[in-house]
């Protein structure tokens, strides 16, 4: 008897060989093979005929081999491969670009099945690079599986029905899994364990796991290809449910077990606080800041540790409400420990806060990778003394072996910046201390379940008073005169421009001379009567805060840099943001270039300067910029443009990993998954056994680890 944790070496057909092949692309037991699903599935049971085929449409025919081979071309390594099939109506060509290694695949006479796009050429109709499926074929007889191979069902398996499609990887290959995933649930019994409470199943409408993993590889005859291709059969239902389910369960319950541990004390707002607070504010609040700081000192104000997400766009205020929660904390005989993702950003973070506390009694340091470690010991000593009562850092804070007297509360700014580890250490140096975290990259309303579902979240939209929308202008390379001719305008009108090259890390080096050769030109021939400064990540730390601190003086009226600038940098002054190839970079990024302006009362712009060629994507991107300047909506489309896993561009983002789910296709389902663990869990009878079933599996099934 198999069950879903029965290693695959131990199914019929799958000798030590195959298993090998498997365990590579990850497969090591029944279950990881069940649950990697088609990734599409095809209607064989009518092909289309050969002669009924039309230019531009897709389409999938059985056809014979009549001849095939390897053409070169005019291009050097460029090589065709080409494969001529019949079938009852007419004969069609198909072609296979620089893959000549299908001279070893295909051979006449052999049956198979082409999926693919038609395209009309000068050489007639023809299919371009289909996927391919060789019906029968004496390479697929392994020694040691060789029943597997010569199986009489085999025909019926693979065509005549609606066959699943599944990810080639390694040597594992559709056909071959579609093999094995058919023995193999032909083995598996009926009364595998269900992991969803019968009441959940009722409500949301499941089907068991059993018939919901045996119809989701075959599914039962009758169904549509178009509802198994939008992954919407119930079978699809159910098993995205189940995965949404237990890792909801995994959050709702780390967001109780958080709220569980008290703090040993929780802050007090007396008339003297709210004054001290008061004293240090600079200007008037907006309405959302306000009532930001509002749920924040609520927060702090319970027996529980605050877990609180602040979303804003750049620019509308996030660091003045970090400073007010700070001074509550610390009137409260707390220290602050505020944690920055640059030290660019760590050193204007910790001026600022230094100027605006300067007439409090509170004593600030700055500790970042480059602070010299002699000072690095005073702080510390200095820290675990109490007598520093906030501390301004980079990562630096957290690798430091830095102890508190008393760390209360914990600020991460730019927190997409920051893996969850480094999030959970700097916690972990306080007992459980009230924790922060803020974003500027606002997380679309489609992740936030799935990303945050363990945080509250606050968020502000809007803007301080007297910001007028920032002008965004894109322009092609052969503009470019026009756009100095701007900066011109705007530098003699007494404002300044940062001027941005992009910095990839494959050619660092290259781009590095780019940006350098770029100021040097900048600053001789096209402005020689202006002052450029160049900033870029490889500067000594200290040479970096005299450009950066220069700049904010407005000793340089331009700053050329590479993208150090992007997050946070604060000068009002600066009206114009020139963005050199646009193309490269993502959304959200030129969306936090183009924040770098509009911070003051003066009118600024956005100018995206461009290489041509230009990928649909980037244009996308360049429209999405010209189109608003909402940086919510600006996350949802680069969301869209880039999915999910590559939306926050670290691996250690918080995104977890997930079989079968989708969070975009499927938003709908983790949100009834959300209200249903969170309604299981209340439930006394099943919490215990639900708890304890998500400890066992759910950290190392989901790839995230626990927030502290
Ligand atoms: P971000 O949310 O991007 O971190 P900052 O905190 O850097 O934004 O604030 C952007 C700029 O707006 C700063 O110069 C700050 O002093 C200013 N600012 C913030 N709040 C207000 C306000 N209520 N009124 C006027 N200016 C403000
Ligand atoms: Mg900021």
């Amino acid at each position: 008897m198999i069950g879903l944790e029965t290693p695959l070496q131990f199914l019929k057909g799958v000798g030590p060989r195959r298993a090998a092949d498997l365990l590579r692309v990850g497969l090591a037991t029944v279950e990881d093979l069940l649950y990697r699903f088609p990734i599409r599935y095809e209607d064989r049971g009518s092909f289309a005929t050969i002669s009924t085929l039309r230019p531009g449409a897709s389409a999938s025919i059985a056809a014979e081999v009549v001849g095939c081979g390897v053409r070169p071309t005019r291009r050097p390594r460029f090589r065709i491969f080409e494969l001529l099939v019949r079938d009852a109506t007419g004969s069609l060509r198909a072609v296979f670009f620089n893959q000549p290694f299908l001279a070893d695949v295909f051979r006449p006479h052999q049956r198979v099945i082409l999926f693919g796009k038609l395209e009309l050429t000068s050489h007639g109709l023809q299919m371009q690079n289909p996927q391919y499926e060789i019906l029968k074929a004496e390479a697929d007889v392994q020694p040691d599986a060789a029943p597997l191979a010569a199986e009489p069902e085999e025909d019926t398996l693979h065509t005549g029905r609606i066959v699943p499609v599944y990810e080639k990887t390694g040597t594992l290959t559709p056909k071959m899994q579609r093999a094995i995933v058919h023995r193999t649930l032909a083995e598996v019994p009926p009364d595998i364990p269900e992991p969803l409470p019968a009441d959940v199943r009722a409500r949301q409408g499941l089907i068991d796991r059993r018939t919901a993993i045996h119809d989701v590889h075959f599914p039962s005859e009758g169904t549509a290809v178009e509802q198994l291709n939008a992954f919407r059969t119930a079978a699809h239902r159910r098993l995205i449910f189940e995965e949404f389910f237990l890792f909801q369960l995994g959050l709702v319950l780390r967001k109780r077990r958080a709220e569980a541990d008290l703090k040993p004390r929780s802050v007090v707002i007396t008339d003297e606080i709210r004054e001290a607070v008061r004293r240090i504010l600079p200007f008037r609040l907006t309405g959302d800041q306000k009532k930001v700081i509002f749920e924040i000192v609520k927060d702090m104000e319970r027996p529980q540790p605050m877990n609180r997400l602040l979303q804003g766009d750049v620019g509308s205020g996030k660091t003045i409400v970090a400073l007010m929660a700070a001074v509550v904390a610390m009137e409260n005989g707390f220290q602050v420990a505020f944690m920055a993702p640059t030290e660019i950003l760590a050193e204007q973070h910790f001026i600022t806060i230094r100027r605006l506390l300067e007439s409090s009694r509170f004593r600030i340091a700055l500790v970042t990778g480059s602070t010299a470690a002699k000072k690095r010991r005073e702080v510390q000593a200095e820290l675990s003394g109490g007598s520093i009562h906030l501390v301004v850092g980079t990562h630096a804070l957290v690798e430091d072996p830095v102890g508190f007297r008393e760390l209360g509360l914990v600020i991460i700014d730019e927190q997409h910046r920051f893996g969850v580890l480094q999030r959970a250490s700097l916690r972990s140096k306080g007992v459980h201390p009230d924790v922060l975290v803020m974003t500027a990259t606002p997380i679309p309303r489609t992740l936030a379940l799935t990303t945050y579902g363990d945080l509250d979240v606050s968020v502000m939209r809007e803007m301080p008073p007297g910001r007028q929308p920032i002008k965004t202008t894109v322009r092609p390379e052969d503009r470019r005169q026009e756009i100095y001719d701007f900066v011109r305008m705007q530098v003699d009108a007494g404002r300044q421009t940062y001027v941005i090259y992009p910095l990839v890390e494959e050619s660092e080096k290259v781009d590095l001379k780019a940006a350098t050769e770029m100021a040097d030109h900048l600053a001789q021939d096209i402005f020689p009567q202006y002052r450029v400064g160049l900033l870029h990540g490889r500067l000594k730390q200290d040479a970096k805060e005299r450009v950066m601190g220069a700049f904010a003086r407005g000793e340089f009226d331009i700053l050329v840099s590479t993208t150090v600038v992007e997050v946070g940098v604060d000068v009002p002054n600066a009206t114009v943001m020139l963005v050199e190839h646009a193309e490269r970079f993502g959304l959200s990024q030129l969306h936090q270039l183009r924040g770098r302006v509009g911070r003051g009362q003066h009118q600024s712009y956005c100018m995206l300067l461009y290489q041509y060629p230009l990928t649909d994507d980037a244009r996308e991107r360049l429209k999405a910029l010209t189109d608003t300047t909402d940086g919510f909506e600006i996350a949802e489309r680069d969301l869209a443009l880039r999915g999910p896993g590559d939306f926050f561009g670290t691996r250690q983002s918080g995104l977890p990993t997930l079989r079968v789910g989708d969070v975009l296709r499927d938003h709908d389902i983790m949100e009834a998954a959300r209200r249903e663990a969170v309604a299981a869990l209340d439930d006394e009878k099943q919490a215990e056994t639900l708890a304890a079933f998500v400890r066992t599996s759910w950290e190392q099934r989901f790839g995230l680890v626990g927030v502290g």
